[in-house]
């Protein structure tokens, strides 16, 4: 039978863990012990996102190479679990070889398919938040700076040219959709589906998925260059974790990965464009809660 799999979002590890990380998976724990209770087996997942320019710089912060700083943090992850007495079948760190080895594979195999192409990339990166944003969606304030559009943040953003690499996620708009109707229980609670909607029936935009600037990250195979840009880094975990050890069938797809709405997109829109991408089967559900 089938493993009933549940995720938490990997949380990063630039900061310690607070209780926003002990909500999410305080609730996938309480999923994961009604289902074994009722005798439907479960395999339930968390782990850490541990690359990128922000760890790199809170490293450099603390006087620590980023592999003992990441470290150090996922450990007390793991301390925070252990005393909480959640009950995960699998730990990930994308620091792992089994992860970074796949990312690769994956990467790879994209770009052969034509689903990453090279080009140019011109926009605007926000540091505390990981994230490129373009000329329209940071239009210049009167004083003429550039702001993060995310209302949590409102950073002034760098200004970024670099050979990138792109994942083609354009070509996705109409199989996406053609998902959200087809499985309506795909988005969920069925509230967030229509702020998903929108945003796909507005146009995709092929996406950044490599970068220059960050070394602290996993290498392009044949491009040591460019490093994986750490968020298509992070949500392959959900694949190349279940991939190690235990039947791959047995687990994937995900039942439910849970996660707050602040990364829903990526997960609703991004995430299930990669794996249509990769040809493998997608998640039954994305729930996103409201924190
Ligand atoms: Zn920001």
């Amino acid at each position: 039978m089938k493993k009933y799999y549940i995720t938490t979002p990997l949380y990063y590890v630039n900061a310690a863990p607070h209780i926003g990380h002990a909500y999410t998976t305080v609730a996938a724990d309480v999923l994961a012990r009604f289902l074994r209770s009722t005798g439907r087996p479960v395999h339930l997942l968390t782990g850490t996102d541990e690359h990128g320019s922000k760890i790199e710089a809170a490293a450099r912060e603390s006087g620590l190479a980023p592999e003992e700083f990441a470290g150090r943090i996922s450990e007390s992850f793991r301390e925070l679990w252990r005393h909480l007495d959640i009950r995960y079948d699998d730990f990930i760190r994308t620091t792992e070889p089994r992860h970074e080895s796949r990312v690769q594979e994956c990467f790879s195999r994209l770009l052969a398919a034509g689903d990453i192409y090279k080009g140019r990339y011109r926009g605007f990166y926000c540091v505390s938040d990981e994230t490129y944003w373009t000329e329209t969606d940071a239009p210049p304030d009167p004083k003429g700076r550039r702001l993060c559009p995310n209302p949590e943040c409102r950073k002034p953003l760098q200004e970024v040219e670099e050979e990138s690499y792109f994942f083609r996620l354009s070509k996705y708009q109409r199989p996406l959709l053609d998902h959200y109707r087809d499985h309506p229980d795909f988005l969920r609670p069925p509230h967030r589906a229509n702020e998903i909607l929108r945003f796909v029936e507005g146009g995709l935009q092929d996406t950044a998925v490599s970068r220059t600037k960050v070394k602290w990250g996993i290498p392009v195979p044949a491009d040591p260059e460019h490093t994986v840009y750490v968020w298509f880094d992070a949500l392959l975990n959900y694949v190349t974790a279940p991939q190690s050890g235990a039947d791959f069938a047995d687990i994937w797809p995900a039942d439910v990965h849970i996660v707050g709405k602040e990364i829903y997109r990526f997960h609703a829109v991004t995430w299930p464009a990669m794996l249509m991408a990769l040809g493998l089967p997608l998640p039954r559900a994305v729930f996103a809660h409201g924190w």
